[in-house]
């Protein structure tokens, strides 16, 4: 007989009860009540409350929240949309997960960089008091640890690219503490100094103390590549797939886990790629790549907005969605990043290209992210 499950049996127990309930809240559901009482309650519109604000040197914060009823859990390495209301109006972003998964309710973190020329992540980590309600949305991405993770990794990482990948080390010390020889895991970090470095602490604790982690980090505004005290020294150079196997020789023999600035990632993509070895190399993107600067020679292409009437020209480096708002479209959006989904829109004939990758798609008929798309010829869409 299995075991007595006291809060299997409590959920289903609120389950019969809240089904029983909708006969007396119709037209709404009860769930919009409870919402009402304590937006944590929700399960159609999932929230969280940030118990916690840790400062993660100057620029950083880490937010710890706990998620509400709606929250299903995620896989270490996702990330998590964010709404956050301004001024009255809800501004959607993701952040991965630096936790590890835990059971339903166990605090979530996320780790934020204060853009300074950004309008939410500023907000997030100098004027967001504990027991402020956040909406949430499904933990999403497939940037995953394995689970048995491969024998060895090497995860390579610039300034707050770190975050997923903390997620996945934190799920790798629950899951094998002390074991020597596996998993095997090397990781390379980067930014612009001592300080600013994400989880430095941490990190270096952690080499010392676990055999199978090795950590070697490069500041770009202090010195070269060391694993000691940072000393003032000309700025070094960024890092390079030519010193990630300087760093890190087996790298070929490595399933690589990468998150940090295009050029970076793109670098890493080529030489994985000309090494044959595509299939082990995954990617994270925290911001999208105009695969022409703006200013390029590429000239716009004519975008028509069918059920509008109306039409625009569409520069090579500004998204459709951002096209189509300027123009006076109703355009539907949602996290504006490629992340969501809620800006789908159906394509009736032409091409577009992927912001993030520089891929020319799109046949009549399929839907498109118009916020991660951009015209790659005259075209039309659905709206
Ligand atoms: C999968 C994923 C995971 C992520 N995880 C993390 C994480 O763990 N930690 C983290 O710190 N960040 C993470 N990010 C980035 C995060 O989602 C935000 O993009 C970041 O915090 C900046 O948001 P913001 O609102 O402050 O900046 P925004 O207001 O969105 O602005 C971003 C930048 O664009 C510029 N900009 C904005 N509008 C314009 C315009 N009209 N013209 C020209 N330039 C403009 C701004 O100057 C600014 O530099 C992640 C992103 C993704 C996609």
């Amino acid at each position: 007989m299995p075991p007595f499950a006291p809060s299997l049996f409590a959920g289903r127990l609120t389950d019969r009860i809240l089904s029983a309930a909708v006969w007396l809240t119709t037209p709404l559901g009860p769930d919009d009540y409870f919402g009402l009482v304590d937006p944590l309650l929700s399960a159609r519109h999932p929230a969280g409350r940030i118990v916690a604000v840790r400062p993660e040197g100057p620029d950083a914060a880490t937010l710890v929240i706990r998620p509400g009823r709606g929250w299903a859990g995620h896989r270490a390495g996702q990330y998590l949309p964010v709404g956050v209301e301004l001024d009255g109006v809800r501004h959607w972003r993701t952040y991965s997960l630096t936790s590890p998964p835990g059971r339903p309710g166990t605090p979530l973190t996320i780790t934020v960089k204060a853009d300074p020329r950004g309008r939410v992540s500023p907000r997030l980590v100098r004027h967001i008091p504990p027991g402020t309600v956040l909406r949430i949305g499904p933990a999403q991405g497939d940037f995953v640890l394995p689970d048995p993770p491969p024998h060895r990794m090497l995860m390579v990482s610039a300034g707050s690219g770190i975050t997923p990948l903390m997620g996945m080390l934190r799920t790798l010390i629950r899951r094998h503490p002390r074991q020597p020889g596996r998993p095997n895991v090397v990781l390379l970090h980067t930014a612009p100094t001592p300080q600013e470095c994400l989880f430095r602490a941490e990190l270096r604790d952690m080499a010392a103390r676990l055999p199978w982690f090795r950590f070697r980090e490069r500041h770009t505004r202090t010195q070269a590549s060391h694993a000691g005290a940072a000393e003032e020294a000309p700025p070094a150079r960024r890092l390079t797939p030519a010193d990630i196997i300087g760093l890190c020789p087996d790298w070929r023999a490595r399933d690589t886990w990468a998150c940090g600035p295009p050029g970076l990632l793109a670098a890493i993509e080529e030489h994985w790629a000309s090494a044959g070895l595509t299939t082990r190399l995954h990617t994270e993107r925290f911001r999208l790549t105009p695969p022409c600067p703006p200013g390029s020679s590429t000239p716009a292409d004519h975008v028509r907005f069918a059920r509008s009437g109306i039409e625009a020209e569409s520069d090579p480096t500004v998204p459709l969605l951002v096209t189509g708002e300027q123009a006076g479209v109703p355009m539907p959006y949602g996290c504006r990043r490629g992340v969501c989904f809620g800006c789908l829109l159906p394509l009736l004939h032409g091409r577009v290209r992927d912001l993030r990758t520089g891929e020319v798609h799109g046949e009549p008929g399929t839907p498109i992210q118009s916020c991660v798309n951009t015209a790659a010829s005259p075209l039309a869409l659905d709206i």
